[in-house]
């Protein structure tokens, strides 16, 4: 019916046909104008162009997007803690570059556009696929502590590729707040991430898995995933139950990080060492913890 319908009436299909090479033609140019305009327009997924201020000291570069008087001070103070990780660990330093942008939100907006899997609810990242860190300023707040995070990363990356993920993410939550002294040692009077602790005090109270042994198997899913604060504060707890037995720097070269699981216990629950109020503002997440 419809076959010998065609030749009678020739105009109008033709014309539907066109119209419909048309549409699809417009689609498929306006995806190639979308996929360059959103991808590539300041260098492929990196972003080059975006920083054009750029300071290195030793080992390490900061890059910014306009002119900061602050990014000198933070690249001298991120290499003196690259080296003396870097004496630590006992191999050599690796050149590093950090990114600061100038804002929380223009920071969202970079890395989401540039950094493939970057999902919105991230705070200063590392990016494994172009060896950088990237941060940005918040309000005044201090952002070393933060980006030795990223870079203790960036350290794991190139120096000690492997590492399972709780010991690469509890060094970098026990870089963030601890410093390191000219011979790379852990300095014994420390600030401990009291919101950590009281998150493992609390876990460990209650027997709740991941437990200990859990730890070495967990993937990246378990790890980031709904118990994500809970594998942060475990992970950073034995870190630092290790760094009290003077044997983290052992742990994270891949020695041994057995633990003594009562023990253990015991020093994640003191019941008073954690306790200390956290403020509002996040300011006091922090305590001082004498004779680690
Ligand atoms: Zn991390």
């Amino acid at each position: 019916m419809a076959r010998s319908q065609l030749p009678s009436n020739p105009a109008p299909q033709s014309w539907r046909v066109a119209s419909i090479w048309f549409a699809v033609a417009t689609l498929l140019a306006a995806a190639i104008v979308v996929t360059i305009g959103l991808g590539n327009p300041l260098g492929r997924s990196t972003g080059d162009r975006f920083f054009p201020h750029s300071v290195t000291v030793g080992s390490v570069t900061v890059q910014t997007a306009t002119d900061d008087p602050t990014a000198r001070a933070t690249a001298l103070e991120l290499d003196t803690y690259l080296q003396r990780l870097a004496r630590g660990m006992g191999v050599a330093a690796p050149e590093a570059t950090v990114r600061i942008l100038p804002s929380q939100s223009v920071y969202a907006r970079f890395c989401r556009r540039h950094l493939p899997g970057f999902d919105g609810r991230m705070e200063f990242c590392y990016s494994t696929t172009d060896r950088i860190a990237y941060g940005y300023h918040d309000g005044g707040k201090e952002i070393a502590g933060r980006l030795r995070h990223e870079l203790f990363h960036h350290f794991v990356n190139e120096r000690l590729p492997g590492m399972a993920l709780w010991a690469n993410e509890g060094g970098a939550e026990l870089m963030e707040s601890f410093a390191l002294n000219e011979n790379g040692q852990l300095t014994s009077d420390g600030l401990v991430q009291n919101r950590r602790m009281q998150g493992a005090a609390r876990h460990v109270a209650r027997s709740q898995r991941p437990e200990l042994n859990d730890l070495p198997r967990l993937t990246a899913r378990d790890f980031y995933g709904r118990s994500g604060d809970t594998c942060y504060s475990l992970s950073y707890a034995v870190l630092l139950y290790l760094h009290r037995q003077g044997r983290v720097f052992e742990a994270l070269r891949g020695g041994s990080a057995s633990v003594d699981r009562e023990d253990f216990k015991g020093f994640a629950t003191a019941p008073k060492r954690w306790s200390a109020p956290v403020s509002a503002d996040g300011g006091s997440t922090v305590l001082r913890l004498k004779r680690m």
